[in-house]
């Protein structure tokens, strides 16, 4: 039988208003278009991954066996394990030169969660929130969610997609609540300098009612030497939530385990919202948690040390690339290139108006996923990760190549 709507007494499912407020990754649906060509049987090079193509390290996975046959069944502390919340501390003094104390951190479900909590533990309707572009799609949805306003703010691929302090100053208004950035930045790359973060930290110094969040996620992939925080600015770090977590770094996107270092006023209203929403993270990830962030960085940095290894590869397959205008990616594993030489083109009925249907014609007619730009607040790129082997990446090149060759 169908369902009747109390409220209208019609058959009509009426969702909360709160849906309407914000879209579905764009990230997620590239990839979901890409998995049903495949399921077609089309043989689709996948360049839109959002993830390490690594397996889990061997110590991190035997511990997580370890803690199974330990009987880590139960349920976990809202805010995480003391002994992993004092693991995280010892990662902050031991990466960051950063001192904190467990009731500063809170653990979640993915640093997706820490976010969430942190965005909806500070903003309230009508807040400004500032987000430089290009930007991680979920920053948006989820200030949306919680009622604030977002202001974005383009950056430039001359300034290598980074704010300039002239840019921050004049965003920053009295209504201003937040400003959120990531550095190494999905889906840029870019990679703030410990210069540039000083002079972004006087800025905030000025305006005291503004709180930063910092994504460092992809600190430890990083091709530019040293990852510095902007939270080591002492004046600023009482209202400074740092998120990370282990997806990127460790290879562990599937085991959901992110973790904020904030003021403590600002992690026990975020212990306060997750214990209504999920409670604490799976025991298990937390236990291998802990070996993972007090482990030597052997297996991370093999990986990053591979990741470099493609990237430079990247860097000259684009160079050779027409009409591609990119900065170098200094940090994760993108490339972002824009691509509005191709506006204005078409092969056959395919027309090229913008990026989102340059990276359809490239799904479409060369069989190689990318995600649009615009899923990132930029709509003149597209973004190409190269977590996929080389061998992938000449292969989704190549046909990248041969299909922009075919646009008049
Ligand atoms: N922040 C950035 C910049 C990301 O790119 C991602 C994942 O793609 C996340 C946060 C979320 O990571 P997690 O898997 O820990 O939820």
């Amino acid at each position: 039988m169908a369902y009747i709507c109390p409220f209208h007494k019609t058959d009509c499912m009426q969702l909360s208003s709160l849906l309407s407020r914000f879209s579905e990754p764009e990230t997620l649906r590239m990839a979901k278009l890409g998995r049903e060509l495949r399921a077609k049987g089309l043989d689709i090079v996948d360049l839109s991954l959002g993830e390490p193509d690594f397996d889990t390290p061997d110590h991190i996975k035997e511990a997580a066996k370890k803690a199974i046959d330990d009987n880590w069944s139960h349920y976990t502390p809202v805010a995480g394990f003391l002994d992993l919340r004092e693991a995280i501390c010892h990662k902050f003094e031991r990466d960051n030169d950063l001192h904190y104390k467990p009731e500063n951190i809170v653990v979640s479900t993915g640093a997706k969660q820490s976010l969430a909590n942190v965005i909806l533990g500070i903003v309230d309707q009508g807040h400004e929130v500032i987000i430089p572009t290009p930007f991680w799609v979920t920053y948006a949805a989820l200030v949306q969610l919680a009622g604030g306003k977002v202001k974005l703010i383009k950056t430039e691929l001359e300034k290598g997609y980074k704010i300039t302090v002239e840019q921050l100053e004049s965003a920053i208004t009295p209504k201003t609540r937040m400003f959120i950035f990531s550095s190494p930045c999905n889906p840029s790359g870019a990679v703030y300098t410990k210069e540039e973060l000083a002079s972004l930290a006087e800025v905030f110094m000025r305006n005291p009612h503004v709180v930063i969040i910092s994504d460092e996620i992809y600190e430890y992939i990083n091709y530019s030497g040293e990852h510095h925080s902007i939270a080591s600015h002492e004046e600023i770090k009482d209202r400074t939530v740092i998120i990370n977590g282990l997806s990127k770094g460790f290879a562990m996107t599937g085991w959901r385990l992110g973790f904020m270092a904030a003021p403590v006023e600002i992690a026990k209203a975020c212990d306060k919202l997750q214990g209504q929403f999920t409670s604490g993270t799976n025991a298990i990830t937390q236990r291998a948690a802990i070996t993972a962030l007090t482990s030597p960085l052997d297996a991370t940095q093999e990986m990053v040390k591979e990741f470099a290894n493609r990237r430079k590869r990247v860097l000259e397959l684009m160079r050779e690339i027409e009409g591609f205008r990119f900065p170098e990616p200094d940090g994760a594993f993108y490339a972002f290139p824009c691509v509005d030489h191709y506006f204005g083109k078409k092969d056959g009925g395919d027309v090229i108006s913008n990026a989102d249907d340059l990276s359809m014609y490239l799904l479409n007619k060369g069989h190689v996923s990318t995600v649009t730009g615009s899923a990132f607040g930029d709509d003149h790129c597209i973004r190409l990760s190269f977590a996929n082997s080389t061998q992938n990446i000449e292969k989704g090149f190549q046909r990248i190549s041969e299909a922009l060759q075919k646009l008049k």
